[in-house]
């Protein structure tokens, strides 16, 4: 199997993108660590889906915005697996609204949670992976990080932020053998934006070459891949998965 004997922690894969993404890696035989905010009985059954493909996996509840939380979670997975190969920054929120209308908390939130949870989380886990000499980061932005789109300057800019680091990191790493990359959704169906109205995704749809809005499962094996030996050579990369709606 294509992650046998890898240990991943994948931040806000109770459901969603980082659920199919955790749920992919266990199945290419890596060891899982199913993060979660508030969603507790859905990570769970994350887990038990899991174990069912016969993967060890560890649910652990951590506001990856928080630096203390995000190292306890770290250290619980290296307790739980003896190692830890790959971290999947997944974990993201939004608060839309037009500039004039963005409040300062939701300003604050959206970058706190998707820019600095992403660093919070790499800064703790580099290190078993600079220690292992063998390390894969995969930060999950979108296209709106590269188009921008109205009523999402705060999404936006966390977005946009994340590539930033992700090159910083890639250059920072990479003499240990460590790469990180980011993958860039289009529109993909979940909570997140199942919440938009009917106008919206109509008009999202009429500008994807594929004819179809995606799924979290169009999203997984790209991050799979990017985690494992055969992408040995690709770093500092933004892989778009989005169906040609933003080429
Ligand atoms: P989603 O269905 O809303 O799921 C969000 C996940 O993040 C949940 O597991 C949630 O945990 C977790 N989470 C939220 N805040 C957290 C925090 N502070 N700490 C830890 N976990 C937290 O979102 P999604 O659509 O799957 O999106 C996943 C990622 O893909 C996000 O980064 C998003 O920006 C990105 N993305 C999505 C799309 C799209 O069209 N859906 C497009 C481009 C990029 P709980 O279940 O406990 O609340």
């Amino acid at each position: 199997m294509y992650l046998s004997g890898r240990a991943a922690i994948v931040t806000g894969s109770s459901r969603g993108i980082g659920r199919s993404i955790a749920l992919a890696m266990a199945r290419e035989g890596a060891d899982v660590l199913v993060n979660y905010t508030g969603r507790e009985a859905e990570a769970n059954l994350v887990a038990d889906e899991i174990k069912a493909v016969g993967r060890r996996a560890v649910v652990f509840r951590a506001d990856v915005s928080r630096p203390d939380e995000a190292g306890r979670m770290v250290a619980a997975a290296v307790e739980s697996f003896g190692r830890l190969d790959i971290l999947v920054n997944n974990a993201g929120i939004t608060r839309d609204n037009l500039i004039p209308r963005i409040r300062e908390e939701d300003w604050d939130a959206v970058l706190s949670v998707n820019l600095k949870g992403a660093f919070n989380c790499i800064k703790a886990a580099v290190r078993p992976m600079l220690k292992a000499r063998w390390g894969r980061i995969i930060n999950i932005t979108s296209v709106v990080g590269i188009t921008g789109n109205p009523g999402q300057a705060n999404y936006a800019a966390s977005k946009a932020g994340l590539i930033g680091m992700t090159k910083s990191a890639a250059r920072e790493f990479g003499s240990r053998n460590i790469t990180v990359n980011a993958v860039a959704p289009g529109f993909i169906v979940t909570e997140m934006t199942g919440g938009l109205p009917e106008e919206t995704k109509s008009r999202m749809l009429s500008e994807i070459p594929l004819g179809r809005l995606g799924t979290p499962d169009d999203i997984a094996p790209v991050v799979v891949f990017l985690a494992g030996e055969a992408a040995a050579y690709i770093t500092g990369q933004v892989i778009m998965v989005d169906g040609g709606m933003a080429m």
